[in-house]
């Protein structure tokens, strides 16, 4: 049985903004659930109604059984990070961290090695007698992480919790946040709008947009089988390539063309597709340079990415990205001719 049930949750706010209109979702236990999308598509909101710091304007949240719904925030029996998340400035780091334990009664001799357990993973040790005020916004969220993550509430709700992390941090504070997440198996939900940490994250990702939920699925699911254009574009770096192509009646069967030129891919097996305007996609690690290819373009520039390079062409169906072996030379401005990887191309209708 699941665990945590968002039964169809809306979000109107009383200038009449629809932030969350009805979404559903079940959340097994122990699951690390991310909320991605871009920004103002609803996540926040969402997570604040589960966190109860916001009411719903319709649908329930179920955690065990238990109908959260109206419930104030004080009875949720949740740990949340913000990304900016006021620590109490008369405490010292120690102190902030262990206030939640203390609050549940936990002996000291538990406090005291909880507390230095999560300090020492965090790597803010060395900070443990210091006042949060003169701490760098990094070393407070780190804070502000520890004295979430030492307890273990039936949920931990996380607002883009490393925002303010610089790129090593950040990549730190992932790791440590999946680990205790995986020590402790409690059920998270993280809100980002970082497809990258979404994907190193999450168990599933819920790809939002304007207040619904468009895909739910593993990173590997969302990646390579997007439910939309939008979700295609969004997930992964780059995003996928998309081009506009059409469904043709030919010999009793439908063909697909794109600008003229016959493109191989499943069909999606839909009752009733009928001729008309799709969307292709494919993502740069599907291109492949090939001299008889059927796209012809110009390459117009090339990003080094170490083990590999990003080529960016100009082709008659408008700019495609490839993904190649950085051992190749790609010139900006030379012809270029390539083709795709038919199991890899997307009809979306
Ligand atoms: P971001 O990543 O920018 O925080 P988000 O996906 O978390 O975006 P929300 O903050 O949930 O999005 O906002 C969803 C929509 O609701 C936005 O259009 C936002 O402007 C609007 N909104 C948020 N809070 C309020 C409020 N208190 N009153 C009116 N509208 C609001």
């Amino acid at each position: 049985m699941a665990y945590l049930e968002i039964q169809g949750l809306q979000k109107t706010y009383p200038d009449g903004t629809e932030a969350v209109k009805g979404i559903s979702l079940s959340v097994e236990e122990g699951e690390f659930i991310v909320l991605l999308g871009p920004s103002g598509c609803g996540k926040t909101t969402t997570l604040r109604m589960l966190a109860g710091l916001e009411i719903p304007t319709g649908g329930q949240i179920v955690l065990n059984d238990r109908n959260l719904t109206n419930l104030p925030s004080s009875h949720r029996d949740v740990g949340f990070v913000f990304q900016f998340y006021a620590l109490y400035p008369h405490m010292t780091v120690a102190q902030n961290i262990s206030f939640p334990l203390e609050n549940m009664g936990v002996s000291k001799e538990d406090i005291a090695k909880q507390v230095s357990e999560v300090a020492d993973r965090v790597g803010i040790t060395a900070l443990m007698s210091q006042y949060p005020g003169p701490l760098s916004g990094g070393d407070q969220q780190r804070v502000a992480l520890a004295r979430a993550m030492v307890r273990r509430p039936m949920l931990y709700l996380m607002d883009e919790p490393l925002g303010t992390l610089d790129a090593d941090h950040r990549m730190e504070m992932r790791e440590f946040i999946r680990e205790q997440q995986t020590d402790t198996g409690v059920t998270t939900i993280y809100v980002t709008h970082d497809q990258e940490e979404a994907m190193a994250l999450a168990d599933r990702m819920v790809v939002m947009k304007e207040g619904h939920i468009c895909q739910v699925g593993t990173p590997s699911e969302v990646y390579e089988d997007p439910s939309d254009p939008f979700v295609a574009h969004f997930v992964g770096s780059p995003g996928m390539n998309l081009l506009d192509a059409k469904l043709v009646a030919e010999n009793g069967h439908l063909a697909i063309m794109a600008n003229n030129i016959p493109i191989i891919a499943h069909l999606p097996t839909i009752e009733k597709l009928k001729p008309g305007s799709v969307t292709l996609g494919i993502r740069s690690e599907y291109l492949i340079p090939d001299a008889e290819g059927p796209i012809e373009g110009q390459i117009v520039l090339v990003e080094h990415l170490g083990a590999f390079v990003m080529v960016y062409i100009d082709t008659s169906w408008g700019r495609l990205v490839m993904r190649a072996p950085s051992a190749v030379d790609y010139e900006p401005g030379a012809p270029i001719r390539i083709t795709y990887d038919p199991q890899h191309m997307k009809v979306f209708t």
